[in-house]
């Protein structure tokens, strides 16, 4: 099921195309000439374009243009000469598949959902690609100090460690920009973002509370004087520390 735009002016074929589609239980718009086409089709937003070639106003290929300045949409044309200079012309300027006039109502229907069912798998493959890519970044480590962004859990070595929303933000910041130097400033509008009710001070505060809870480790929230903050995990006989970059 999708939403698909039909653009073509023979009122006939396109009310004929319509009701097809939406016996197949799409959900169907319709457009009259080329700008019609190119205007519906950016209040909607289609899963699919219909498009025929001749239309007044803008012609189909110039149509096709205008959709894939902005969109990947698919496009299938409907070409009245089943000439090989006009389909070479529709895919160039971005026409996914064509079909020639006269055509039957079954091809066209069977077309849709080929196209329909393609893109649904690229759309699947694309969310599997963005899942793995959230799980992958999900942990992050340095040394024995670790954070889950999804679980907004901190641990070091075995240890949870007991913090509140703001500190757990300043932590995982810290971690995922080892050794570089963050001023109060940054820190304020990285994690406080819009709330008015904050100082200096109070980065100054969360990162004292922070750094108790940390234990042995807390001197790896280093105070930069003159800038504000930044992690790095303390020097161990032998250890290479992570580089330190510059200033924000
Ligand atoms: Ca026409």
């Amino acid at each position: 099921m999708g939403r698909i735009l039909v653009v073509e002016d023979e009122t006939d074929l396109n009310d004929l195309i319509t009701r097809q589609l939406r016996q197949e239980g799409h959900e169907v718009y319709q457009a009259f000439d080329g700008e019609a086409g190119v205007n519906v089709a950016g209040s909607v937003a289609p899963d699919l374009v219909v498009l025929d070639w001749m239309l007044p106003k803008l012609d189909g290929p110039a149509v096709c243009r205008k959709l894939r300045e902005r969109s990947v949409t698919p496009i299938l044309m409907l070409t009245a000469r089943g000439e090989e200079a006009d389909i070479v012309l529709g895919l160039e300027v971005g026409a996914d598949d064509y079909l020639t006039k006269p055509f039957r109502m079954r091809e066209l229907l069977a077309r849709v959902r080929a196209i329909l069912r393609r893109n649904a798998l690229i759309e699947a493959e694309q969310e599997k690609g963005a899942d793995a890519d959230a799980a992958a970044s999900d942990t992050v480590r340095v040394g024995s100090i670790a954070v889950s962004i999804e679980m907004r859990t901190a641990t070091i070595g075995d240890e949870e460690l007991d913090l509140t929303p703001k500190e757990f933000d300043l932590l995982a910041l810290f971690l995922r920009n080892p050794g570089r130097a963050f001023s109060r400033d940054y820190l304020l509008e990285r994690v406080w973002g819009d709330d008015y009710y904050v100082t200096d001070r109070t980065v100054d505060t969360h990162v004292q509370r922070l750094r108790k809870k940390m234990g042995d480790e807390a001197e790896s929230i280093r105070t930069v004087w003159g800038i504000g903050y930044k992690f790095q995990l303390q020097a161990q006989p032998g250890a290479t520390q992570p580089p330190v970059n510059a200033t924000p």
